[in-house]
């Protein structure tokens, strides 16, 4: 298998080998995978996607490993859910959830990615991964690296949620808590790179890492019945998934395997942390480092790696972008659980709040099919909802016990 032809600057086009490098030399642009499409074209069609495993390796010829993976089989193929209560309540006919809250085997989109990076590390024979993360990366390298029989040694800022911690050390990793935020352990990342021949996930292996999630939007568009949605609201930290969902949608437009794409993607931040939603509103094309300050901690990049790409995404597409403060992070965290019995992190109450803010923008219309992207897991952020809920009653396992409490007007 592979169909995997070398990297090549986005910028300035210059070809590189299949190697563990992601910046150009020449115009310090990123580099990309650059695929053989004609080959894929080949081999793929909806019918042989179709016979795939359910998992995202069944877009395996997409996928930037030249060997068959062995580690992360079971990620992806997460559910697409109608959501009809919560589109009554939001006045739309047509709302989908695309629910990588319950992605095996960390719950977040990050699964995908970090499928692919531990791969693409074992094809490269590193020994050790590392990566910076705001959580759900640490979760998944973690977990895939003991999957994999890898040492894992991962960067973290300080202060985060005590799930995402844990969440990281139950499978043994070397994890280390820097006292800055997540901009400031990404560039102590780099710096570790030079020193340590590690595949660090979402630096020296970034231009692998960040097209597993290309499978987040072959997903969408195969489990709506072969066609690309109106509308997908996605949330943003480092801009990577904003900008794969839409270059999954075209991979499948140009293969004829959709019909053609005319899809909005709009970009959703917190408040606290919206340096791309604050470019797009100001019609800027250019990022203004921000100082995150907000519960919504797994996207809180102040500067993030490929925010000019995602600005560029969400305007060519003709979306947009918004962010919601910190409260309505938590109203819908608790609307999304009420209405459609799902419990997502900060992220998720991130990118439903903004789709409020669109549809009310009227940017978002009733009849339009519209997808938002709940990408990480409630269990992992339960500090975010402390104090909004009051402690069950306690009563003795008596019957009557119950019956007075329902006699003075508990509601059932
Ligand atoms: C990492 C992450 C994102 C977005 O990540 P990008 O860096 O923009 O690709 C969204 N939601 C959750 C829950 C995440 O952990
Ligand atoms: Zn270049």
């Amino acid at each position: 298998m592979g169909f995997v032809k070398g990297l090549r600057c986005k910028e300035c086009g210059k070809n590189y080998e299949k190697l563990p490098i992601h910046v150009c030399e020449y115009c310090f642009g990123p580099l990309e995978v650059d695929y053989d499409y004609e080959g894929i074209r080949k081999v793929v069609s909806r019918k042989s996607i179709e016979a795939g495993p359910p998992t995202m390796w069944r877009y395996k010829e997409f996928m930037p490993i030249d060997e068959e993976p062995t580690v992360g089989l079971h990620t992806g193929y997460t559910p697409l859910v109608r959501a009809k209560n919560l589109g009554k309540k939001l006045g739309l006919d047509q709302l989908y959830i695309k629910n990588d809250s319950v992605n095996h085997p960390t719950f977040s989109f990050k699964d995908r990615v970090v499928a692919v990076a531990v791969a693409k590390a074992m094809e490269f024979g590193f020994d050790t991964v590392s990566c910076a993360s705001t959580g759900n990366l640490a979760n998944s390298v973690a977990a895939h690296a003991a999957e994999a029989g890898l040492k894992s040694c991962i960067f973290i800022p300080d202060g985060l949620e005590a799930g995402k911690i844990l969440g990281t050390l139950i499978y043994g990793s070397q994890l280390i808590a820097v006292n800055g935020s997540y901009d400031d352990v990404n560039r102590l990342c780099s710096e570790i790179a030079t020193n340590h021949p590690w595949a660090f996930v979402n630096i020296n292996i970034r231009a692998y890492y960040g097209d597993g999630s290309r499978s987040y939007g072959y997903e969408i568009a195969e489990q709506l019945g072969w066609k690309a949605p109106d509308n997908v609201v996605v949330p943003v930290a480092g801009s990577s998934l904003i900008v794969k969902i839409w270059k999954a949608l075209h991979e499948f437009e140009s293969l004829d395997l959709i019909g053609k794409v005319q899809t909005k993607i709009f970009a959703a931040q917190a408040t606290g942390c919206s340096p791309v939603t604050t470019a797009i509103k100001a019609g800027s094309e250019t990022i203004k480092p921000v100082k995150p300050n907000t519960i919504a901690k797994s996207i809180a990049i102040g500067n993030p790696a490929d925010g000019y790409y995602g600005i560029k995404t969400a305007n060519e597409s003709g979306g947009w972008g918004e962010d919601v403060d910190d409260e309505e992070i938590v109203e819908c965290m608790k609307l999304l659980a009420e209405t459609e019995g799902i419990f997502t992190e900060t992220a998720g109450g991130v990118t439903l709040g903004v789709l409020k803010k669109l549809i009310g923008q009227g940017r978002i219309k009733k009849d339009e099919l519209t997808v938002l992207c709940i990408t990480g897991n409630g269990l992992k952020t339960q500090e975010a909802l402390q104090g909004h809920f009051e402690a069950p009653t306690v009563i003795e396992p008596k019957l009557d016990h119950f019956e007075e409490l329902f006699a003075n007007g508990i509601t059932v």
